[in-house]
């Protein structure tokens, strides 16, 4: 059966992911409050800002934070888009800040610069077949590192972006990254620190929504209709009203 797929709206770039779920033919349902959830099959927890979606979250009388935490403990799909990876993630450097730490990884908000050093570049990701995928960074996080029950999926050269080879934020961590991780999975979690929303290259979604009715992810071809980059980089911008650092 065809399944119905959520995606977090407290903030964020919601309609371009239900736009993807349903140019593959599947449901996409907004989700506000904590029931909501009960009626989806998978997750979605679009890009925009880890600290705001940390907040709405915390302060919400819904519980929805809990809601979702109770969703993964369940084994329910959930695919995190740029601030979703960094609301997934364990560990996020040098910052407390609110999070759902569900997912063994390390990230590293703003990897690439601030908004204005946001780009595009193609990614090899081999689960999604021979054709690289056009990957749209937007103030984007990277892994720095990731447990071992998790698979890498994608990776960037880290001389990528206008900021170059750069050590950690943090006195401690003085390691030179050769690449970052940018896409990984860990059973029912899966990260990209990219916006494939933005394209109409639907691979990404696909595998997702193959995730989660449980299917193998088929290798499907790219979309026809690729956008320029100028049109996506402005429809991006728009669309997920990001503070500038
Ligand atoms: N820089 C944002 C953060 O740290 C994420 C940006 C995005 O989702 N495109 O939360």
């Amino acid at each position: 059966m065809a399944s119905t797929i959520g995606v977090l709206s407290l903030q964020g770039d919601v309609a371009e992911h239900c736009r993807s779920i349903e140019a593959l033919g599947r449901r996409a349902v907004q989700i506000r409050y904590a029931r909501q959830l009960d009626g989806v099959d998978g997750l979605i927890i679009p890009g925009g800002e880890s600290t705001t979606i940390a907040k709405l979250t915390a302060d919400n009388p819904d519980a929805i934070f809990d809601r979702i935490r109770e969703f993964i403990d369940a084994g329910k799909p959930v695919y995190g888009t740029c601030m979703g990876s960094i609301f997934l993630a364990k560990e996020i450097e040098g910052s407390q800040q609110g999070r759902l730490a569900a997912m063994d990884i390390k990230v590293r908000r703003n990897a690439f610069g601030p908004q204005r050093f946001s780009f595009e570049t193609t990614l090899n990701i081999p689960v999604l077949g021979d054709e690289p995928l056009n990957a749209i960074f937007i103030r984007g996080p990277v892994i720095l590192s990731a447990g071992e029950g998790v698979d890498v999926m994608a990776r960037v050269d880290a001389n990528i972006g206008r900021l170059g080879k750069t050590t950690g934020s943090l006195p401690d961590e003085s390691t030179l990254y050769d690449s970052y991780i940018v896409m990984a999975r860990q059973n029912n979690l899966l990260v990209s620190s990219f916006h494939p929303e933005l394209t109409d290259d639907h691979r990404v979604h696909n595998y997702f929504v193959q995730m989660v009715e449980c299917i193998e992810p088929a290798k499907v071809s790219a979309g026809s209709e690729k956008e320029e980059g100028s049109k996506t980089a402005s429809r991006l911008v728009n669309s997920m009203a990001l503070a500038s650092v």
